[in-house]
């Protein structure tokens, strides 16, 4: 069974198998975790999201491709929906989490670094973000045994830390 797991850090300073990016459709990289993730990985990150992604991603989906200079071996990227802009519809965020976990059962990676996606640039509700984060992560069937959700403020990290005690 997973183990879900939070943490207060950088998302792409994390030593596991698979970090997961909060991208955009465009996969050509962007602020927040993207921006850190594009620049702890290099150049190489990007070329590998233009290779295998030359049409980008849609929203509530996940794709594969190198982590470059990081110390995980792969980035999962993930697009989540644009609470700001009308996108509300909350299986997109939840399916971030599930095909994210897929893709790293795909892959073989066991354990995943997970920032809390949508809740930065794109708006969500923080504590709507953190529940559908822990639910969905806590039930999905997978090979993954570690899932880490990485909290970059200590807001955040108090606030997932509760969810996942009560
Ligand atoms: P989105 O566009 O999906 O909202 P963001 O990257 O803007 O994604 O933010 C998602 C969450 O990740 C926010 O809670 C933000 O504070 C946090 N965050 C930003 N940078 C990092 C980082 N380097 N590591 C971990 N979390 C981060």
């Amino acid at each position: 069974m997973v183990e879900v797991t939070v943490v207060r850090g950088d998302i792409s300073a994390q030593e596991v198998d698979a970090v997961v990016n909060a991208a955009n459709r465009a996969m050509r990289g962007g602020a927040g975790v993207d921006g850190a993730i594009h620049r702890a990985g290099g150049p190489a990150v990007l070329e590998d999201c233009r290779r295998r992604f030359p049409e980008g991603l849609a929203t509530g989906d996940a794709g594969w491709t190198t982590a470059g200079q990081m110390r995980a071996q792969w980035v999962i990227h993930v697009v989540g929906p644009n609470y700001g802009r009308g996108e509300r519809d909350r299986s997109l965020l939840t399916s971030c989490y599930s095909r994210a976990l897929e893709v790293a059962d795909e892959l073989g990676a066991r354990t995943v670094a997970f920032p809390l996606v949508s809740a930065g640039a794109y708006a969500w509700p923080k504590d709507d973000a953190i529940a559908a984060a822990v639910d969905t992560l806590r039930s999905a069937p997978t090979s993954v045994t570690e899932a880490r959700l990485v909290a970059f403020d200590q807001a955040t990290y108090d606030a997932i830390k509760a969810a996942l005690d009560g």
